[in-house]
């Protein structure tokens, strides 16, 4: 049987082949059982096919139709028809999926081209032919490029997560220099250049919602007697510890810096005057009860005090301005005697 027959039962024609079997059944007088139905129907949309010899043969022998008789045919001739549809019916479907799978796997590796290949191959077989040997075979190429693929996604998938690492690390990495271009080495407290900007950034914050804000300044107070007396290096150690009570002082949404050498500036976002004094007075008082010791050799080396000056932030204020004014409460502090903590008076420093 051809494909034509199949698509004459099934297309446009099929009315016109329906009426053609029953006339050429009226004209050789057989009767329309649905046997017969599907035999002659069979017969006149395949005129050169086995079933339609085989019914011209019996014609012009002028042998009798006889319900037998056309079961016999059926029962030879038919289930090899229907059995045909079944297998075009499920190379219909494996196309189909042939090509949904196809397009998966052309998104998903363009480099496969051998797979698309044998896809193509198959469906050309599948169109090709219509017996159940060329759907097996079809159906082996498919196992077998599959399993390629599979092989080759595998190693796609290895690139894939080798470069989703590098990714992550350069990301690592990235996130590392932003960290080091805006932390000070020493006391891992933000540097200068973060500082400016967080202040630029909170002043820019407290006019936009009208929000108060306040800016400390602190230093250690007659720090080049001690790195006098102790060394550099133990100077550091100090710095460390003074940066570290500040820092316990600053989580966010406060941000505490280390504003040059010895000195160190804290922001206090949408905090009045008396709770940053407050809280320079608690780091005043647990820098100065400290008594310091050189970790190496247990060495006492006394105690040491800061200093402190407060600005609370005139409305518009620049940054600049707030800072000169937080520095004159800090030099008020040294002035009157060191290791005590200043309040600037609400005012515009002098130009
Ligand atoms: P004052 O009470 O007026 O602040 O006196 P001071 O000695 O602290 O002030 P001055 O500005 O005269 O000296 C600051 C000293 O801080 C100078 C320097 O020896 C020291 N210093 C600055 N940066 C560092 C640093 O990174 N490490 C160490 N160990 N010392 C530093
Ligand atoms: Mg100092
Ligand atoms: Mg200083």
């Amino acid at each position: 049987m051809s494909a034509g027959i199949e698509v004459k039962l099934r297309g446009p024609d099929a009315y016109i082949l329906a009426r053609k079997a029953l006339s050429a059944m009226e004209q050789h007088q057989i009767w329309p059982t649905a046997v017969n139905f599907e035999l002659w129907t069979h017969c006149v949309g395949d005129p050169d096919g086995e079933l339609a010899r085989e019914i011209t043969r019996i014609i012009s022998t002028g042998e009798a139709f006889t319900d037998n008789l056309s079961d016999e045919l059926a029962a030879a001739y038919l289930p090899k028809a229907r059995l045909n549809e079944q297998i075009r019916d499920a190379g219909d479907a494996l196309t189909k999926e042939l090509a949904s799978v196809s397009q998966a796997i052309e998104t998903a590796q363009k480099s496969s081209v051998a797979y698309g290949e044998t896809l193509a191959s198959a469906s050309k077989t599948l169109s090709e032919r219509d017996d159940a040997a060329g759907v097996k075979s079809m159906i082996d190429n498919l196992a077998t490029a599959t399993k390629r693929v599979q092989k080759e996604n595998k190693s796609l998938e290895k690139r894939l997560s080798d470069s989703t690492a590098e990714v992550a690390r350069l990301r690592e990495h990235l996130e590392q220099v932003r960290r080091d271009a805006t932390t000070d080495g020493l006391t891992n407290l933000a540097n200068r250049k973060a500082f400016d900007e967080e202040l630029e950034r909170a002043c820019a914050e407290a006019d936009a919602k009208g929000e108060s804000l306040a800016l400390a300044v602190i230093d250690i107070d007659h720090f080049k007697n001690f790195n006098d007396t102790w060394g550099h290096q133990t100077g550091d150690q100090v710095i460390r510890y003074v940066a570290s009570v500040i820092g316990g002082r600053g989580a966010p949404p406060r941000f505490a810096a280390r504003y040059g050498g010895e000195e160190f500036a804290l922001i206090f976002p949408r905090e009045g005057g008396d709770i940053a004094i407050a809280t320079l007075e608690e780091i005043r008082e647990e820098v100065s009860s400290r008594m310091l010791k050189r970790r190496s050799t247990d060495e006492d080396l006394g105690t040491i005090t800061v200093s402190a000056g407060l600005a609370e932030r005139l409305p518009g204020e620049s940054a600049h301005n707030f800072v000169e004014r937080a520095d004159g409460a800090l030099y008020a502090s040294k002035r009157s005697g060191r290791n005590r903590v200043s309040r600037a008076e609400r005012i515009a420093a002098a130009a």
